[in-house]
Formats: C-alpha cells, sequence, structure tokens
C-alpha cells in the first residue's frame, strides 16, 4: 500500500468516527433531535436517551470536561468543551421511592452506585421529587447532596426523562426519624430509569 493509499483509507477511517459523533443525538429510532419520529411518544424525536444535552461525558487530555452540545452546535468541535447553559431539552431529574413505572412506553433500567446518583443529582437541572415519605426524602437530600422534599404527586415519567429509583433492602421503620447510618444497616439500592419512548 502507498503512503498515498495508507492516508486515504485513514481519512476515511476518520470520517466513520466523526459519523458515530454525529449519531449521537439521535433517538432510539434513528431520527435527530428535532426530526420528526411518529415512534417517539410525541412525534419529535427527543434525541438521545442515554446522553442528554449538557450531559458530561468525559475528559480531555488537558483535564477539560466534554460535554454534549445542543443540537445546533452538535458540528462545532468547541461546543464539546463548553457547558451548556441550562439546556431546555433537558428534564428534570426524578427522584422516586417505588420502582413503579408512572407511565406507558420504553424504558432502561440499570443499577447505579451512590456516586453516580450524586454527579446526576448536581449535574441535574432541577429535581422533581416524587418521594412520598418524610424520612427517606432527608435521607435522600443528604444522600445525594440536593434537596429532595416531600411531594405526594402524581408523578408521570417524560420521555427522555431520567430518574433516580431509591430501594431500600429491607423494611424501613415507620413514624420514626431514619438516619443514614439506619440506611447502611438496611442497606439500599439505586437504579437508573429511563423513558425512551
Ligand atoms: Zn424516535
Amino acid at each position: 500500500m502507498s503512503d498515498i493509499e495508507f492516508q486515504d483509507r485513514e481519512r476515511a477511517r476518520m470520517a466513520k468516527l466523526a459519523r458515530h459523533l454525529l449519531d449521537l443525538d439521535r433517538c432510539p429510532h434513528g431520527r435527530h433531535q428535532g426530526d420528526r419520529c411518529f415512534d417517539c411518544g410525541e412525534g419529535i424525536s427527543p434525541g438521545n436517551p442515554f446522553l442528554p444535552v449538557g450531559t458530561r461525558i468525559g475528559t480531555t487530555l488537558y483535564g477539560q470536561p466534554i460535554w454534549v452540545p445542543p443540537r445546533e452546535r452538535r458540528n462545532d468541535p468547541e461546543a464539546w468543551l463548553e457547558r451548556p447553559t441550562a439546556p431546555a431539552e433537558r428534564r428534570p431529574l426524578a427522584i422516586l421511592n417505588t420502582s413503579i413505572v408512572t407511565a406507558d412506553g420504553q424504558y432502561t433500567v440499570r443499577t447505579i452506585t451512590p456516586d453516580e446518583a450524586v454527579t446526576l443529582a448536581k449535574e441535574a437541572t432541577a429535581i422533581d421529587s416524587a418521594v412520598g415519605h418524610e424520612a427517606t426524602a432527608q435521607v435522600l437530600s443528604q444522600l445525594l447532596g440536593v434537596e429532595v422534599p416531600v411531594n405526594r404527586q402524581v408523578f408521570e415519567q417524560q420521555v427522555g426523562q431520567q430518574a433516580v429509583i431509591f430501594k431500600p433492602n429491607g423494611r424501613l421503620p415507620q413514624g420514626q426519624e431514619l438516619s443514614i447510618e439506619d440506611l447502611g444497616r438496611i442497606g439500599f439500592t439505586l437504579k437508573l430509569l429511563t423513558r425512551i419512548a
């Protein structure tokens, strides 16, 4: 293979890599964010539910955070190094203390670590609590480092919205103060539930 052939092949490989990057805003049906998608709940693709705009996805060699840029700046390499300000597309992070799926649709669910939950809570534009138990809300506020209010709302998860589900591994004591230590004793599991369609 000649040098020219080698360079052409490398260029083609790089172009393919760039295409993967630009595919990162597609919904699970393959439509770009904002494009019409009849398979998405609202008829418009809300984008990639696994990587909402404003998610920190990595770090450069020089320690700069890499962010998912808003739709209109995806093609600008600089935009990936600027944290988007309050992206409108981003839904508030829901906090649930039951793993009840609240709306018909398609979901993904995975177990997350407390550290991951803290990062999600800190980077969320807003917290949408559906925690109905006072002591649990207090302990979750401590655990996540954000205010998790008691809210006995009728919660309905939106397409593209992420929810952190808190599930104690045993029965919580009724009507008494619950501490982080108690919770450590009982043990708990955190799940990330994302509605993708
Ligand atoms: Zn779709």
